[in-house]
């Protein structure tokens, strides 16, 4: 069984930030991926999407974008090229079509099974991204006849059938696919709850240029008020263009405004009375941020226009015909499936601090607010692999200061 210090899960950014790390600080290591490099961004983006992040955000250890457009917003195939090319020049030790199917402690190493064989190491990092749709209950209460889709396996509105659309989530990902699929002709529905509503450009700058100013995405995670709240906040209704995308630029081009969908029951979709709260509370928040900025520039920039609240429907039959397919913009989440290591909650989510896990020498990267708000971001990974990278090279050296104690330790003693 081949034997390595550091096995990295994931291929993806993450992942190859901390191999950059490693590689720095000679620690052996090798990378899984189950795919080729950057293989979310190959299987599971739809055909449209671009970053929400502009390109002078787009940038990692040792490696930044540097086309001629700072301001612009990548696609995801040049999402995949720049990850790829990372590797490339990073020389990352990377094994692809090698699919992680369980990691395990044995002794003080951890065994990590694949599919191509079984791997010994020091330390695990999970950099296996956020791969799995996060489905609300509801969703199975759909019925067999409405053709049901969760974002990251949207491609584009050929692949769905004609006729009324919902989608449910008004997050970034849903306020995008509400627009393309209602351009692409069919009447489309958007079921609304808690949402971030921002704007692209405040004073003449990107809203991430002065969430990058004002220092907010540095902001640490153990200095956030309510961490698990930051890290399942929905993400800002942002698209990768010059223009706004919010539900009154949706609601003005025809898109019908609804309130989350609480429930399926008899063929009739439920939509809760929320709406308005929803609302009131993104623009409450909107301006507080905006105010923030303000106080951090000084004056006063132009403020958007409230959302309009629509008088909406409570509750919509699915037999009528009206709807024909659902898209579920409602978040994705981490699969850890294969992970064999007690460092889950009561809820089964993985339990860290800041990438740590109480687990000695098993980390984990690339999720939402990992160890600063940036970590939502590429942008973020950069920092993220050094701090988790210099937490395991410690791990590693008490590991090696105990395996010399005990060679030193002559027969019958005990050296402290
Ligand atoms: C719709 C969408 C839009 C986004 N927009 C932006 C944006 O505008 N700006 C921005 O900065 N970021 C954006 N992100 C990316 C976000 O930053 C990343 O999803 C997140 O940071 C995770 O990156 P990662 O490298 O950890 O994971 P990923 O890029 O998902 O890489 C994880 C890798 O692990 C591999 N893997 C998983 N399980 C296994 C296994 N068992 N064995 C072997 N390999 C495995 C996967 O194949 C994958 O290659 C977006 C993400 C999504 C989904």
């Amino acid at each position: 069984m081949p034997v390595t210090t550091v096995v990295v899960v994931g291929a993806g950014h993450s992942g190859l930030a901390v191999s950059r790390h490693l590689t720095t600080a000679s620690i052996d290591h090798v990378v899984l991926e189950r795919g080729k490099v950057a293989n979310s961004w190959r299987t599971q983006r739809w055909d449209s999407l671009r970053l929400l992040t502009p390109n002078w955000m787009t940038r990692l250890p040792g490696f930044a974008y540097s086309g001629d457009d700072p301001d612009g917003y990548l696609s995801a195939r040049q999402v995949a090229e720049f990850v790829a090319g990372y590797a490339e020049v990073s020389a990352a030790p990377v094994m692809t079509g090698t699919a992680v199917s369980r990691v395990r402690p044995v002794g003080d190493l951890f065994e990590v099974t694949t599919n191509r064989g079984a791997w010994r190491a020091r330390a695990v990092v999970l950099a296996a991204g956020l791969t799995t749709p996060s489905l609300p209950p509801v969703a199975a209460g759909l019925p067999d006849d409405i053709v049901s889709v969760p974002a990251i396996e949207y491609r584009n509105p050929d692949r769905l059938p004609t006729g009324g659309v919902l989608v449910v989530g008004a997050s970034a990902s849903g306020v995008q696919l509400a627009q393309e699929l209602h351009r692409s002709g069919r009447p489309v529905t958007i079921a609304v709850g808690e949402h971030v509503r921002v704007p692209r450009q405040y004073r003449g700058r990107d809203i991430l240029r002065w969430l990058d100013m004002t220092g907010i995405l540095d902001e640490r995670w153990d200095q956030v008020d309510d961490i698990v709240r930051a890290r399942n906040l929905p993400s800002m209704q942002l698209v990768g263009a010059d223009h706004a995308l919010d539900l009154n630029a949706l609601q003005a081009s025809g898109v019908r405004v609804v309130g989350k969908l609480a429930g399926i029951a008899d063929g009739t979709l439920q939509f809760a009375g929320t709406l308005p709260n929803v609302c009131a509370l993104a623009d409450l928040k909107l301006n507080r941020l905006l105010d923030t900025i303000d106080a951090f520039a000084g004056g006063k920039g132009e403020r958007l226009d409230p959302t309009v609240v629509p008088p909406a429907p409570l509750s919509v039959s699915l037999t009528s015909g009206e709807i024909r397919s659902v898209v579920w913009a409602t978040g994705i989440k981490p699969d850890f499936s294969w992970l064999d290591v007690p460092v889950f909650d009561r809820r089964g989510r993985l339990s860290h601090d800041g990438g740590v896990t109480a687990w000695p020498g098993l980390y984990v990267v690339g999720l939402p607010v990992l160890r600063r708000r940036r970590s939502t971001f590429i942008d973020g990974a950069g920092a993220d692999a050094a701090d988790i990278t210099a937490h395991l090279a410690v791990h590693l050296r008490k590991i090696y200061a105990q395996q010399v104690r005990n060679t030193l330790k002559p027969a019958g003693t005990d050296i402290r």
